[in-house]
């Protein structure tokens, strides 16, 4: 398998480093500064890049990280995205040589049409899509469109470990329990978030079985979401429609 490595960017990112053995794989690197720094350290050679969405928080690092590295782009074909060199539309199962391992590409669209996740190895890297406690604003989707993305993501293995692009999990939470406050493992969570983070430690990665029982984006099924949902929008009928209520709430929450 591979090590994974997290390295902090700008204000609350979270770019991913693949390592095994001398090679190493990022995920989003919208800054090249600190994982030029993590590859000199630890004396790796950058062999492939995976980008999620064209924001520039996940994309900004890639040209100088070629500049530096001949290494395989790959990227959602439907966005423009300066160095792709493989680029994926969903549906695609895409493996790195020296990694030895292959990941499903996985179209995840909702906070940007063309966005893509990666899964493999019992790994989930889904970008703005499938956050910790919450989910990515919708710039280009629609809730529809986002909605059944994270019903694709809910689908994989419970043990699927998520690792997304943001340390926004405490604000996600806080916004949970007012849609659910009856829910205990959220209130757990929530305690077990405010200790990591009152010694400045990150809360991602988390599992699907986590996100599946505390985030409310993935639980609009749940009889005590629905009625927080209605409170607002009586005409909240459908799962969809229970999820766009609360992306539209969390936006001025
Ligand atoms: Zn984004
Ligand atoms: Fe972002």
């Amino acid at each position: 398998m591979f090590d994974i490595i997290r390295i902090p960017a700008f204000k609350d990112n979270y770019i991913w480093l693949l390592r095994k053995g001398a090679s190493a794989v990022v995920v989003d690197p919208g800054d090249a500064r600190p994982v030029l720094e993590v590859l000199e350290r630890e004396g790796l050679t950058l062999t492939s890049i995976l980008i999620t969405h064209h924001h520039n928080d996940h994309q900004g690092g890639v040209a100088e990280l070629l500049a530096h590295y001949p290494a395989e782009v790959f990227g959602p074909a439907a966005e423009s995205i300066t160095g792709i060199s493989q680029p994926l539309r969903g549906g695609e199962t895409i493996s790195f040589g020296l990694l030895g391992v292959g990941f499903r590409v996985l179209a995840v669209p909702g906070h940007t049409l063309g966005h893509l996740a990666y899964y493999g190895s019992g790994a989930l890297f889904c970008g703005d899509t499938l956050f910790g406690g919450g989910c990515g604003r919708l710039f280009e989707g629609s809730p529809l469109q986002m909605h059944d993305s994270l019903t694709q993501l809910a689908l994989l293995p419970d043990e699927t470990v998520v690792f997304c692009a943001h340390e926004y999990t405490e604000a996600n939470l806080r916004f949970a329990l007012a849609v659910e406050p009856g829910n205990r493992q959220l209130r757990k969570r929530i305690d077990e978030v405010a200790v990591l983070r009152s010694k400045g430690l990150a809360t991602v990665p988390s599992t699907i079985e986590l996100e599946k029982a505390t985030n409310p984006f993935l639980r609009c099924t749940e009889p005590e979401i629905i009625a927080s949902a209605q409170n607002r929008v009586a005409q909240a009928h459908n799962e969809a429609e229970v999820f766009a209520v609360l992306r539209d709430w969390k936006n001025s929450f």
